[in-house]
C-alpha cells in the first residue's frame, strides 16, 4: 500500500528534510549579503530546536554547537551541510557521502548525465 497519505515516520521525514536542506545550500548564493548570512543562521538555528524527531533535533543542536555553521557561501554552506549529514549517517551506521560531490547531486546532476 502507498504510505504517502500516512504520517511520516523518522526516515521519510529525514529524506525530505535533508532534500530541503541541501537544496537551500544548492540556490544560497556564491556571495550572501549580510542579511542572507544572518537568515540562514537564524533558520537554521530555529530549525534545529523544531525538527520534529526530538533526539535527532538534540543530537543536532549539540553538533551545532560543536561545529559551528559556515555561512559565508553556497561552498561554505554546502560543505558545513554535508558533514552534518555525514554525522548523522556515521550515527546510524550509514555510509559517509563524498562532500566533495554534494553540488552535483543536489545542483548541477551528475557529471554522467543521471539527472538529465
Ligand atoms: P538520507 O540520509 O535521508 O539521505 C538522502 C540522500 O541524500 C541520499 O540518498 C544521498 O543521495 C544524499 N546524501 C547522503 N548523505 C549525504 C551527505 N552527507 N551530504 C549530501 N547528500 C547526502 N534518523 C534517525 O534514525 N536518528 C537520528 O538521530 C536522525 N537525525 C537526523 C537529523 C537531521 C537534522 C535530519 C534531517 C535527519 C535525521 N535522521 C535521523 C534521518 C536520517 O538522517 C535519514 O534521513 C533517514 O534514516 C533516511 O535515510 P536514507 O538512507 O533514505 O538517506
Amino acid at each position: 500500500l502507498p504510505t504517502d497519505d500516512c504520517p511520516a515516520d523518522v526516515e521519510t521525514l529525514g529524506r525530505s528534510t535533508w532534500t530541503l536542506l541541501h537544496s537551500i545550500a544548492a540556490t544560497y548564493p556564491k556571495t550572501p549579503s549580510v542579511a542572507e548570512q544572518s537568515d540562514l543562521k537564524t533558520f537554521m538555528g530555529v530549525f534545529s530546536r523544531l525538527y520534529p524527531c526530538w533526539v535527532c533535533a538534540e543530537d543536532f543542536q549539540v553538533y551545532m554547537q560543536k561545529e559551528r555553521i559556515q555561512v559565508g557561501s553556497r561552498d561554505e554552506f554546502g560543505k558545513w551541510l554535508c558533514e552534518a549529514h555525514n554525522a548523522v549517517n556515521v550515527k546510524l551506521g550509514k555510509d559517509k557521502f563524498d562532500c566533495s560531490k554534494w553540488e552535483e547531486r543536489w545542483r548541477t546532476g551528475w557529471k554522467d548525465g543521471r539527472c538529465d
